[in-house]
């Protein structure tokens, strides 16, 4: 049953393995060196499909090694990578450095899909696609394999955006909404932007468990996604009782911690492994008690 499900699930959910740090100390010259180094990290978190617990693909999620060997979270650098401009350059190296690593374990039998993050201050540059789109070539990736999410809150009305958002989906890339609910997207802009997939904020995940309002919000931003044509995901889920909700109200995909952290890229084969092992485990013991 539903519940055998859930209590696996529990046992398999732990707190991030690895620690980040937001050092307040990390400056852009320790971000211009570390990207000179090439001291970048990629994690990758789960993301698993809702109605049968198989696992669809990774969200890659970028960590900085300052010198001390420290791992440095996005929060301490995203931003400031925006304003002093070394963004594309950070960029550059995470797509590299993810899709490398998606074709190694596609040559190892594993085809994963692939979400990436990007800031809408690399959006600006407007053969960012053809870009992405020859790096993913030279790997042997097709394109629908990845998934670039914008957050909700970058997403401001712009022609150049929009076209970089239309080219990326000529190219078969799929587009995401990230941190769903804690912008301000108007229905009408919602529908004109060509995003194939609505990721719910965890705020929200977490309010679906505690109120009758917020998982009212949740419903409708669920409806709303499938009418026009999107995938939901529910980020940061946490508890069974989140999922439980989440996946009777229709979400499509879950991520988080209740599943697994983000996992450094040599933990992925064996994760992998057990959560296949798991899922048919748990599926099976369902189907016995039908
Ligand atoms: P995001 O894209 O919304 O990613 C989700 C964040 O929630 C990640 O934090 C992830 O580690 C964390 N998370 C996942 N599951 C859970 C959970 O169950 N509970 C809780 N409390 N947290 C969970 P992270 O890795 O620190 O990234 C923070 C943000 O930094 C990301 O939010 C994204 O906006 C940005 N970011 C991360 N990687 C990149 C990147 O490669 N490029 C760009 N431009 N931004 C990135
Ligand atoms: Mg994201
Ligand atoms: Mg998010
Ligand atoms: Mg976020």
């Amino acid at each position: 049953k539903e519940e055998d499900l859930l209590r696996a699930l529990a046992d398999f959910g732990q707190a991030p393995a690895v620690r980040t740090t937001t050092a307040t100390a990390f400056s852009a010259d320790d971000l211009a060196d570390a990207l000179d180094a090439n001291r970048i990290e990629i994690h990758y978190q789960p993301q698993v499909r809702m109605i049968d617990a198989e696992l669809v693909g990774f969200e890659a999620l970028v960590r900085l090694r300052d010198r001390d060997g420290e791992l440095v979270s996005p929060d301490a650098f995203i931003a400031m990578s925006e304003s002093n401009g070394d963004i594309h350059r950070l960029t550059h190296q995470i797509i590299e450095r993810s899709l490398k690593q998606l074709s190694l374990w596609s040559r190892q039998g594993r085809d994963f899909a692939l979400s990436v993050n990007l800031s809408a201050a690399s959006m600006t540059q407007l053969d960012l696609p053809e870009h992405i789109e020859a790096i993913a070539q030279s790997y042997g990736l097709s394109a629908d394999r990845i998934n670039i999410e914008l957050t909700e809150t970058q997403v401001q009305v712009g022609a150049e955006l929009y076209d970089v958002m239309t080219r990326f989906r000529m190219r078969g890339f799929g587009l995401s909404i990230d941190d769903f609910g804690t912008g301000d997207s108007s229905l009408t802009r919602l529908r004109s932007m060509p995003f194939t997939e609505l990721k719910i904020d965890q705020e929200f995940v977490r309010g679906c468990t505690r109120s009758q309002e917020q998982q009212s919000i949740v419903n409708s931003s669920i409806e709303l996604g499938h009418q026009l044509g999107m995938l939901i995901v529910a980020e940061g889920v946490q508890s069974p009782e989140e999922w439980d909700v989440l996946g009777a109200v229709g979400c499509d995909i879950a991520q988080g911690y209740l599943i697994s952290p983000p996992l450094p890229p040599g933990d992925v084969p064996a994760w992998a492994n057990s959560w296949k092992r798991l899922n048919a485990e748990s599926i099976m013991s369902r189907a016995g008690q039908e």
